[in-house]
């Protein structure tokens, strides 16, 4: 059975006169993901992009399954209806739905039948064919009910110049924007649970990510890495391709701990990172910084203290996870494939040294003294100069 997908498209039909060019970067991003996955044609038409395999292509089970991954990780996508197309002809059309529709109707009790009729021409009035529909169905399932009000199942039949498509109910997508139409920000990547979810909900606002993670080789290991590799995988599937910069932080951190108090010490390292970082950022043509912090969560994350983070960047900092409790963090990253990775137990290059007494409610000038005692422009032209650079290519995250 060929599978079409009926993609329904939300905020970006609000978009005025610049509809057309969100539409067009949507339908090129989904171009590209399923070019991944197999040959399929994609056409646009009153707010739904349908994607079809392309030619006389009946796709397996297993590519089907594939490409509908692919379009619910696309962000710009509200809603998607994996169809059946059959000829427009009621005979067949009724065929087509009794078969392709068994996974769903098979085991519901209740369903009813909509039916949009686009193309004027076809014989029947909507109202007509979802009745003799809804009898053809009753008679080869004898589990169902009709119920208009609250089925369980929704069958749907859409009538238009091509073909007619048939299916179940519709599903929600990603939502969001498509990834590219709010810019690139550079997502601070820890092997955390936080800031894989915070990259995610940037990215699902159309912000295009780049990445970097600080390192801090040999009180870090090799895993570690990995594991920051494997979630900027996962991010990517729904992101697309990520620029992953690595950078050592261990003689920065050396350096730190020979000179400074160390109560100052992760607020210190903070500030080292977001310098890095906003070089970083601003070399690779990205607008904002995105980091996982969240609102009291841990010492560096107070009001006072992350006020001194912020005083050394100039761009902008999104930190979507702001107002999150834990557990919200926890079910985003869970919905996203994030979370099994991320409670991997690897160390992070904060917690080796970790002070006893972390400040809490620190000022700029007590920061700035300890930074007085270390030549911040040397250690952070050092550390860029060192850093590795990894592509995580878009068809990675098809891997893990
Ligand atoms: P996460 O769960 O994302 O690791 P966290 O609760 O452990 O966050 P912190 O360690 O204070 O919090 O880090 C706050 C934010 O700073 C992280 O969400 C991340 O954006 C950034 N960050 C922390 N450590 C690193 C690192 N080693 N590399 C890159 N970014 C980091
Ligand atoms: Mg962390």
């Amino acid at each position: 059975m060929r599978e079409v997908f009926l993609c329904k498209y939300g905020e970006i039909v609000l978009k005025g006169a610049n509809r057309a060019a969100f539409e067009s970067l949507l339908c090129r991003e989904l171009k590209y993901r399923l070019s991944q996955v197999g040959k399929y044609r994609i056409t646009r038409g009153q707010s739904v992009i349908t994607v079809t395999p392309s030619g006389d292509r009946d796709p397996s089970a297993e590519e089907s399954e594939a490409a509908y991954s692919t379009i619910m990780h696309t962000f710009g996508i509200i809603a998607v209806c994996r169809s059946a197309a059959a000829p427009k002809d009621f005979r067949a059309i009724c065929d087509t739905a009794v078969s392709y529709l068994e996974g769903a109707l098979g085991k519901a009790k209740t369903f009813k039948v909509e039916t949009k009729r686009a193309d004027k021409r076809f014989p029947m009035r909507s109202n007509e064919i979802s009745a003799e529909l809804g009898g053809v169905l009753l008679s080869a399932y004898h589990n169902l009910k009709v119920d208009v009000h609250n089925p369980d199942v929704t069958v749907r039949v859409d009538i238009r110049d091509e073909a007619a498509y048939i299916s179940a109910n519709l599903e929600h997508a990603a939502g969001g924007m498509p990834v590219g139409s709010n810019g690139k920000g550079l997502l601070l990547l820890s092997g955390g649970i936080d800031s894989p979810v915070a990259g995610w909900m940037m990215a699902k606002r159309g912000v295009k990510l780049d990445a970097v993670y600080f390192e801090a080789f040999p009180y870090t290991s090799i895993q570690a890495r990995e594991k920051v590799i494997t979630l900027a995988k996962e991010v990517a599937r729904w992101s697309g391709s990520i620029w992953l910069h690595i950078v050592s932080l261990t003689e920065i951190e050396e350096d730190l701990a020979r000179s400074c108090n160390e109560d100052y010490f992760t607020l210190l390292l903070r500030r080292y990172m977001m310098r890095i970082a906003e070089k970083l950022a601003a070399d690779s043509g990205c607008g904002a910084l995105i980091t996982g912090e969240s609102m009291g969560q841990v010492a560096s994350q107070t009001m006072e203290s992350l006020a001194v983070t912020d005083g050394v960047v100039g761009m902008p900092v999104f930190r979507p996870c702001i107002g999150m409790d834990k557990e919200e963090i926890i079910s985003v990253a869970r919905k996203i494939g994030t979370f099994d990775t991320s409670i991997l137990p690897f160390e992070d290059c904060c917690t080796v040294f970790t002070p006893k007494h972390p400040k809490t409610r620190p000022t700029s000038e007590a920061v700035e003294a300890e930074e007085a005692k270390v030549d911040i422009e040397a250690n952070i032209k050092a550390a860029i100069a060192a850093e590795e650079i990894i592509k995580i290519n878009y068809k990675d995250s098809f891997d893990i």
